[in-house]
């Protein structure tokens, strides 16, 4: 797992599956010699990486940052995004109403498909996957940080749900399964091309006054190379089914996506 830093307050840790991100924020001025009072600092764990050896490290990375785990949100409720808390038990775990909709919906999904990857790839885990309490937030809007606060953006599209999370102070935004350098815009169940492309529509002013953006799988990026990959994302979907694969993202498991949007396209949605 690697992990960077994008700003005093904002670290990013990337799996080695999927290139999955979880990006940790604390609120603006949680150093020593900040502005911020004692006792008002927060610090959220946003999506999650996917290995248990990942998981485990967690908490040490954010110890090791002089950052505490106040709580969990999610971009979206699939569930490689979603296993914060495996890494931090008991943390509750915030997402947009439309993904809480999905969860309380289709319960236990998350942990079955979760057990279906282990099964597949010979991991063991020490504890299954439970999401314990959900906490669900109006989006779009703001989730108080500490003294500031993060701005929610709705990002449905991929999948029925989800939302896109701004840190102003930082100027860096996670967009969840959005501009990703590694894969192809993903039509999922519940998703829509029109859907997808409104969602780029609303992430482009962000995407363009980001230092930094974090897409849910793929290295993060700076705000201009973002702005390009949206910009062929945009193209991508909009000359579906008749599209080109962007060229930096053409091997098999683009196919793969790619004829699977074809097919949905096709079928009207
Ligand atoms: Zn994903």
């Amino acid at each position: 797992m690697r992990v960077i830093g994008l700003h005093a307050d904002v670290l990013v840790a990337t799996s080695r599956i999927w290139q999955t991100t979880c990006t940790i924020v604390r609120s603006a001025g949680s150093r020593s010699g900040g502005s911020t009072r004692p006792g008002t600092s927060e610090c959220f764990v946003i999506d999650s990486p996917v290995l248990p050896d990942e998981l485990e490290l967690l908490p040490a990375v954010l110890e090791r940052a002089g950052f505490r785990c106040s709580g969990l949100l999610a971009t979206h409720a699939d569930w490689d995004h979603l296993l914060g808390r495996l890494a931090f038990a008991g943390a509750a775990l915030g997402v947009a109403e439309t993904t809480a909709a999905r969860l309380t919906a289709e319960p236990g999904t998350a942990a079955r498909q979760l057990r279906a990857f282990d099964d597949e790839h010979y991991v063991d885990r020490s504890a299954p996957l439970s999401l314990g309490q959900l906490q669900s937030l109006p989006v779009p809007g703001h989730c108080e940080i500490g003294e500031s606060e993060l701005e929610l953006h709705p990002a449905d599209g991929h999948t029925a749900d989800g939302m896109a999370i701004w840190i102003p102070w930082a100027r860096v935004l996670i967009c969840g399964d959005y501009v990703s350098p590694v894969e192809v815009p993903m039509i999922s169940s519940g998703g829509s091309r029109d859907g997808y492309l409104a969602t780029l529509r609303r992430l482009e002013p962000l995407v363009e006054a980001a230092a930094y953006v974090v897409p849910g799988h793929g290295e993060v990026l700076e705000g201009a190379r973002a702005a390009a990959i949206l910009r062929e994302d945009v193209n991508y979907l909009a000359k579906l089914p008749d599209a080109e694969l962007p060229i930096a993202r053409r091997g098999e498991p683009q196919h793969a996506i790619h004829a699977a949007n074809v097919q949905r396209v096709r079928a009207g949605t």
